[in-house]
């Protein structure tokens, strides 16, 4: 068998089902075969409008979060057998540039990004393996472990965030990362009130998350009536002590401005079109002493501790998939996520129909 199906990005909109080679691992890599490769936005925006950074050249490769088992291994890795199920955090910092030497090495400036989850198998480059690939217990399933890359991103928001035990938090987005933030927050000890389009499924998922207190944007539709209603349920309507966005509006982020009290944090998590901007009430801030903080991507601590989180099932990664689909389905699944049909879908490569 020398071959293998895999879904690739040609153009926009254009993604074909081809039988391309299965790709062999150089000294310090891994082949592995994909149990399951997970749906995200970015691969959703990726296939809506093309991406600078994740596609360079076409036809390509696509789809980033996934586990599976190593199938071969290359000259001198010594750390993974053959067997061993695994997940790995799809970009991997230098450790050498200015930013991974003063401590951010999520903005490092060499990241090694892979691509290619939605097929049979990959190759996981030697950084990647040296730093950011763990083995995943019996009992966790491939689709679980392959949501940890985009928890990682929200455990590095969370510790930037700051939040202390009985705090309330407000979360703008429902989708799976305001999902994770969610969950993340509650483990912190905080009261959480999500604000987003509250399906039926993402209210169930977000109950046994331990969130209390919902805003369905589709009903409340007016941004003020919102900010008076999450404001009116904190203490003495002050306003929260932190609201994290991650919707990636610039509305949203706007919004999030004015539901925290004096001194409160707003945690900027979603990413917004290049070339926006929103406006900042200079009162508040300066008066207020308001806090915001961008946050972007993770670093292999975070990621770890992402890895950690899924494994004892502190955040039970099985809540996040809607179904399980064969390769074929990669587009339908990710039309079915814009109609807010599913929070995320796994892919099952091995299975074309
Ligand atoms: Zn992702
Ligand atoms: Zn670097």
């Amino acid at each position: 068998m020398t071959q293998m199906n895999a879904a690739m990005f040609y153009a926009p909109m254009d993604v074909r089902f081809e039988r391309i080679e299965i790709p062999k691992p150089g000294p310090g890599e891994l082949l592995v075969k994909i149990g399951a490769a997970t749906t995200c936005g970015t691969d959703i925006k990726t296939y809506e409008r093309g991406h600078p950074t994740i596609i360079k050249k076409t036809p390509s490769t696509f789809g980033h979060e996934f586990s599976g088992e190593v199938v071969e291994l290359g000259a001198g890795v010594t750390s993974f057998a053959v067997g061993d199920r695994v997940c790995t955090c799809n970009a991997v910092p230098c450790g050498e540039c200015f930013y991974c030497k003063k401590g951010h090495r999520n903005l490092c400036e060499d990241l090694l990004i892979l691509n290619g989850a939605y097929a049979e198998y990959i190759v996981i480059p030697a950084r990647m393996v040296k730093t950011n690939v763990y083995k995943i217990p019996d009992h966790m399933t491939y689709a679980e472990a392959a949501v940890s890359e985009p928890l990682g991103t929200a455990v590095h928001a969370i510790r930037r965030a700051r939040i202390e035990p009985g705090d309330m938090v407000a979360v703008l987005g429902s989708g799976p990362l305001g999902l994770m933030l969610a969950r993340l927050a509650v483990l912190r000890g905080a009261r959480v009130v999500l604000s987003g389009e509250i399906t039926e499924e993402r209210r169930r998922v977000a109950l046994d998350f331990g969130v209390q207190e919902f805003v369905d944007i589709r009903e409340v539709s007016d941004v003020a009536a919102r900010v008076d209603h999450v404001r009116g349920l904190s203490d003495g309507k002050r306003g929260v002590d932190v609201a994290i966005e991650a919707a990636g509006f610039p509305s949203a982020w706007e919004e999030a401005m004015q539901l925290i009290r004096a001194a409160g944090t707003v945690v900027f998590h979603g990413g917004c079109k290049a070339g926006t901007t929103v406006s900042v009430d200079t009162h508040s801030m300066h008066y207020k002493e308001h806090t915001l903080i961008g946050v972007y991507h993770q670093d292999p601590d975070d990621y770890k501790r992402s890895v950690n989180l899924l494994a004892s099932r502190l955040v039970d990664g099985r809540k996040f998939i809607t179904e399980t689909v064969p390769l074929s389905q990669v587009i339908k699944s990710f039309e079915r996520v814009r109609r807010f049909e599913g929070i995320k879908f796994a892919i099952d490569p091995s299975k074309m129909e």
